[in-house]
């Protein structure tokens, strides 16, 4: 079998390795799985047999964006206007009504928007995902597949840990290594203790990590306190489901002992901060998490509360969140912002040995920004300093990513997707969407608690 060589030359090179190293007229080289090179241009040799993209100084590269927290959605736009406790039960109605047709299709649009800016593997947490399996598949994407499960009487529509349990099994058997499944458990307030600690030993018997969200909201904490008489990751840690790789979303509301419990237990953090700002939950402490040595990643947390899958916004988003909320310019700079969005994701998804900075030996997740467009000139450094770094973080769009590769094989070329039919496939969605729209008008909202 031949190996498919390609080589993106003269271009600006962000590795977001350990040194943080930016190549400003760079070289790198990859097969159809793994980087072969990367360094300065003339210092790396480009085989001939290469396909190769000349950068002309106008190409930014940087490694595959993940986004650690999503939910496929068909119906972006739907659930407006509301605060947590109100827009999850009308969220709900597209689950109750949703059958695997539906979540076959919400899976393919949301990883076509992800990967055509930039996105090279999403953690989603949704239903049916033995389909988002197969939207992945057909994409060339990589995802981590987290079923929504819950198993309170009201929310029987959700996932439960035998659908789980095949998931990952089947994962297991999947010809490529991309499309992996972990135990997900929706929301304190929908399962059972039974349940969290059955979570935990299915998670210890095939070695997958646990996914749940937390926090999100002030009114839901109170709630939960009420409930249960301690705060939600206090609990969470009876139950037994914090422990190194376990990952919450959120946390807009944890406590100081909650920040230490995250901390002591190896937990990571799946920090959304444009749904935090969209649904009115409020900032995450995200210096205090940074301080305890937590992990964190960013998440978009689907179309469905903040209308965009783009990794670009919520980088800025972050940045700009804790800048406003600490009063302090300086939070969350750019470098940081671009680690939490491609290492740290990787270091929380427990992939970060092989995906999440351009080094060699790491499978070829990348992508090529098109810089020259006037929103992204100018591409001169001056005094040492590099702007292109900065707007890169606060400037730049999902749009502005020409192409990418995940695991070296080409997934967008030009800014079109390469293996699939993105026209009739459009064609498709809409049609499906109206046909969910239908079935959901029978359904009312059941309130959260
Ligand atoms: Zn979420």
């Amino acid at each position: 079998m031949t190996t498919a060589l390609t080589a993106i030359t003269n271009a600006r090179i962000y590795t977001i390795d350990a040194n943080f190293t930016c190549y400003r007229n760079g070289t790198i080289v990859f097969d159809d799985s793994s980087i072969i090179a990367v360094g300065h241009t003339g210092e790396v040799s480009v085989p001939p047999a290469a396909r190769t993209i000349d950068g002309k100084g106008r190409l930014a590269v940087l490694p595959g964006l993940i986004d650690t927290h999503s939910h496929s959605s068909l119906l972006k736009g739907y659930t407006e206007n509301a605060q947590l406790m109100d827009w999850l039960p009308e969220y709900q109605r597209e689950h109750r009504a949703l059958n695997e047709t539906d979540a076959y299709y919400s899976c393919l649009v949301s990883y076509m928007e992800a990967l055509k800016g930039g996105t090279t593997m999403v953690m989603d947490m949704y239903r049916f995902l033995h389909k988002g399996a197969q939207a992945a598949m057909q994409l060339g994407m990589r995802v981590q597949l987290v079923p929504y499960a819950a198993d309170h009487p009201t929310k029987d529509f959700f996932e439960t840990l035998a659908s789980t349990e095949q998931l990952i099994d089947e994962c297991r058997r999947y010809p490529v290594d991309r499309v992996k499944a972990w135990v997900g458990l929706e929301h304190i307030t929908y399962c059972s203790e039974a349940m969290f600690r059955a979570a935990r030993d299915l998670s210890d018997r095939y070695g997958v990590n646990i996914h749940t969200h937390t926090s999100e909201q002030q009114e839901e904490v109170a709630a939960v306190i009420k409930l249960f008489g301690k705060r939600p990751v206090h609990k969470f840690n009876d139950w037994g489901i914090l422990k190194p790789g376990s990952v919450l979303a959120h946390c807009v509301w944890l406590d100081e002992s909650e920040i230490a419990t995250v901390a002591a237990t190896g937990t990571a953090i799946a920090h959304c901060p444009l749904s935090n700002m969209k649904l009115a939950s409020g900032p995450a402490p995200l210096q205090q998490f940074r301080e305890a040595g937590i992990c964190v990643g960013l998440g978009s947390d689907g179309g469905i509360s903040n209308n965009t899958l783009s990794m670009w916004e919520c980088m800025k988003g972050a940045s700009l969140l804790q800048k406003v909320t600490r009063l302090d310019a300086a939070a969350i700079d750019a470098p940081t912002a671009l680690r939490m969005a491609t290492i740290e994701g990787a270091r929380l998804l427990g992939v970060d040995k092989k995906l999440g900075s351009l080094e060699a030996g790491k499978q070829a997740d990348l992508l090529t920004v098109d810089l020259w467009q006037p929103h992204l000139l100018p591409i001169l450094d001056s005094e040492g300093h590099d702007p292109v770094l900065w707007n890169l973080v606060f400037a730049a769009r999902a749009s502005d990513v020409k192409d990418v590769w995940v695991g070296g094989l080409p997934c967008v070329a030009d800014r079109q997707l390469c293996n699939v039919d993105e026209a009739a496939l459009l064609e498709a969605i809409s049609k499906q969407t109206g046909e969910l729209l239908k079935r959901r008008e029978k359904f009312a909202a059941i309130p959260m608690i």
